[in-house]
């Protein structure tokens, strides 16, 4: 295993707000960056040395992002596996593979991928038709959850039907077919009536050496994330359960770099996975402020071939996300939450502020969790666009 060494070229796949902190912890390490994306001045582009402004399809691009890096990785889990394989096949490093990108792009294959490791899912089943919508009504029942085995993302692509009505103009909806033989393009899950969603941060090296970071709590709102809390408020088993599932998962996979698995907590205090994302996760932004080695470096060091660091806590810590509202495209507040010497603050340079545009985070290092939500609510009182 050769490591990239600092003064190297480390390739993103993608410009987004992961690829913009991943780029800026992997600058502070020394490392040279170049973007890939097609939106021109893009999160990522910003920081970095270089932005390629092309497709994530654009062969030729991918090929010249490939020339220029040293090790290559992605920043979200909808870049194109073809795009990954095409480097690889060019004898380019990329982390993680395109075998990891195709199971955890694939919300069936995923799913069968972690039931078949023995580890709790919500009921499921892969949909083609809409006999086979019937049949799984009839198996799982309602309420139920409808989602499209790719492409989707916070809550895009997903439906909650509650009856064969709502179930059947879903399916109609996504144009599917009453034809059997079509590939499936839509999983039927079973609702699950969570008591907490919950999630780890994972990283492994290419020893095979797996380190978990501490499981976070997390609230949706609209589906997109809305606030985490580190460490989550669990009993000691369930973070151990956690711990298992997610070390279980990246040997499995046999993923190198960082990942993530979100999870639903239980009454009886089971988990169940819901999504791989093989790559820094919203959720783990926390790690930047709250820990020694943010899930960031960690990334670096592992796709780098250097030694990873376990992560620890040195503060609880609760993420709030700010999102855009439509509304205007300037934050209003910033100079009265910074007042509170226990906030940082994270914009990720974007211009327009649509609505539920993911903008920036704030964290705030907390003494006890127990004081986080108020300490929140107050953050969001204060921010406003304009
Ligand atoms: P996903 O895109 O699969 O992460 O789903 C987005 C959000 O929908 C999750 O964070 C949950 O709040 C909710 N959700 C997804 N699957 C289920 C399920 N099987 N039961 C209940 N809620 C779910």
């Amino acid at each position: 295993m050769t490591v990239i060494e600092p003064g190297c070229t480390l390739g993103i796949l993608g410009g987004g707000q992961l690829g913009r902190m991943l780029a800026l912890e992997a600058k502070r390490m020394g490392y040279r960056v170049i973007t890939l994306d097609p939106e021109l001045d893009a999160p990522c582009g910003q920081v970095a040395d270089a932005q390629i402004v092309a497709r994530y399809d654009d062969q030729e691009a991918v090929a010249q992002l490939g020339d220029r890096s040293d090790v290559l990785t992605y920043e979200f889990e909808n870049v194109p596996a073809a795009s990954v394989q095409w480097l690889e096949a060019e004898g380019r490093r990329v982390h993680p593979s395109s075998a990891v990108l195709t199971i955890t792009q694939n919300r069936w294959r995923e799913k069968m991928f972690v039931a078949n490791l023995g580890i709790g899912v919500p009921r499921f089943r892969a949909i083609a038709s809409v006999e086979d919508g019937e049949q799984a009504a009839r198996e799982i029942g309602f309420p139920a959850l409808l989602k499209l085995i790719s492409g989707g993302y916070d809550g895009k692509g997903q439906a909650l039907v509650r009856t064969p009505a709502e179930a059947r103009e879903a399916l109609c909806r996504w144009g599917i077919s009453e034809d059997v033989s079509a590939e499936p393009r839509a999983i039927w899950e079973q609702w699950v009536p969570f008591v907490k969603e919950v999630s780890m941060i994972g990283v492994r090296d290419e020893r095979g050496t797996v380190l978990t970071y501490p499981l976070v709590e997390n609230t949706h709102v609209d589906n997109i994330l809305d606030t985490s809390i580190v460490p989550a408020r669990v009993a000691p088993e369930v973070e151990e359960e956690a711990q298992r599932i997610v070390r279980a998962i990246g040997e499995h996979l046999g993923i190198v770099g960082v990942y993530c698995v979100e999870m639903f907590l239980l009454e009886d205090g089971r988990l169940l996975v819901n999504e791989i994302a093989p790559r820094p996760h919203n959720s783990g932004h926390y790690t930047l402020d709250a820990c020694v080695v943010s899930q960031f470096e960690n990334h670096v060091r592992a796709i780098c071939g250097l030694p990873i660091a376990p992560p620890q806590l040195r503060s609880a810590a609760i993420m709030v996300n700010v999102l855009g509202d439509g509304s205007g495209h300037r934050l209003i507040g910033v100079e009265r939450i910074l007042e509170d010497p226990r906030v940082r603050l994270h914009l990720y340079g974007k211009r327009d502020a649509r609505r539920k545009r993911k903008m920036g985070h704030v964290t705030i290092l907390v003494e006890d969790v127990s004081e986080a939500l108020a300490l929140a609510h107050r953050v969001r009182q204060h921010l406003r666009w304009g």
